[in-house]
């Protein structure tokens, strides 16, 4: 290893590999102090190299100690962006052509804060509407404890906001939900995602689950799994517990304590079928639809057309060229098979 680097130090990554060819030296560049970058010195990204989408990270860390989670220690308490910086970032990749950004940070809700008389996420969202020019704003992940009702009503009042959220559950028992500390119940999370489906039906809505956890027994996982049955989400990202050293479950249960790993694919595979079940009738529900598509620049290698991303989170192909590539255009949703959405740019 020539170079090890902290995650505070990622944008400065290319001159600390400057230096490392210029000085052939071993390097470590890993802040310890777990202050924010003021910020003055997180550079404005102007491009994102091959991506038709920007990504501007307004907010990194969290507060929180989910049981299973290394994150808190990892990279360090809730610190925002300041909105000025933010706006000023989100202009300037309006300027460079850029149609959609996305919002990311490690928990986006907790957005301002740590900030003095700091905006909310739902304020901020309302300044960059306001402000800048940028077409459309998509939201990363956003924790369920993270809505507030001014957030849910500014999400579902414009249409610039894509009608796309991914709200992390983990777990449909409520046993385990305690025993991973999600401050949350089953019955909150089904209150949100009714609420947003309820305002926005067309909205796809998506969920991480984490598979295993130590306290996830045969009960647990059967009410997991008819939870997810029942509930109106649209795709599940399914992950298996690992232990993380340091974290309160890596210190509360012993090995003998772990699932068996044979369980813990038995019970993922089984999720991830629900998932594409979930996916595709989702998409069938969109058959005959028009819809606002940023053209990507990616194309299918099997059919050769382009892929175009939905403000509700639909991959579909269409017939595109080059000079459609980055742009929102409205296309029709054709037909779902099992291997892809099809559609058509409209006014072509
Ligand atoms: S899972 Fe999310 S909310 Fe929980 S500790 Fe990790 S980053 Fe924080």
């Amino acid at each position: 290893v020539d170079l090890a680097i902290g995650n505070k130090e990622k944008a400065h990554i290319v001159p600390l590999l400057q230096r490392l060819l210029r000085d052939r030296a071993v390097d470590t560049s890993v802040s310890q102090d777990g202050e924010p970058r003021p910020a003055e010195q997180n550079p404005m990204i102007e491009r994102f190299f091959n991506y038709s989408r920007a990504f501007v990270k307004i907010q990194e860390g969290c507060d929180w100690q989910c049981a299973y989670c290394i994150i808190p220690r990892a990279r360090g308490p809730n610190r925002s962006m300041p909105p000025d910086w933010v706006i000023d970032q989100v202009q300037k990749l309006a300027d460079s052509g850029y149609q959609e950004i996305v919002l990311c940070g490690t928990r986006l809700g907790t957005y301002g804060v740590d900030l003095v008389a700091g905006p909310s996420l739902a304020t901020l969202l309302t300044r960059i509407l306001a402000s800048t020019d940028i077409r459309r704003v998509r939201l990363s992940s956003i924790e369920p404890m993270g809505f507030d009702e001014q957030l849910k009503e500014v999400i579902v009042s414009s249409n610039r906001i894509c009608r796309h959220l991914h709200i992390p559950l983990q777990s449909g028992s409520d046993a385990v939900l305690r025993a991973m500390n999600r401050p949350y119940s089953t019955s909150d999370y089904r209150r949100l995602v009714d609420w947003f489906k309820s305002r926005c039906p067309d909205m796809c809505i998506g969920a991480d689950l984490v598979v295993g956890f130590p306290a996830e027994g045969e009960a647990d996982f059967r009410e997991t799994t008819e939870f997810i049955q029942d509930i109106d989400l649209s795709y599940l990202h399914v992950f298996s517990y690992s232990v993380r050293p340091g974290t309160p479950a890596a210190n509360r249960y012993s090995e003998s304590q772990l699932i068996p790993p044979e369980v813990v694919r038995r019970r993922s595979r089984f999720l991830r079928s629900l998932s594409r079940a979930k996916r595709r009738s989702f998409a069938k529900s969109q058959v005959g639809r028009t819809l606002n598509m940023l053209v990507l620049r990616k194309t299918d290698d099997s059919s050769g057309k382009r892929m175009a991303l939905s403000d509700n989170y639909l991959n579909v192909l269409v017939d595109a060229d080059d000079a459609s590539a980055g742009q929102i255009l409205p296309a029709e949703v054709l037909s779902v098979t099992e291997s892809a959405i099809v559609g058509r740019l409209l006014n072509r």
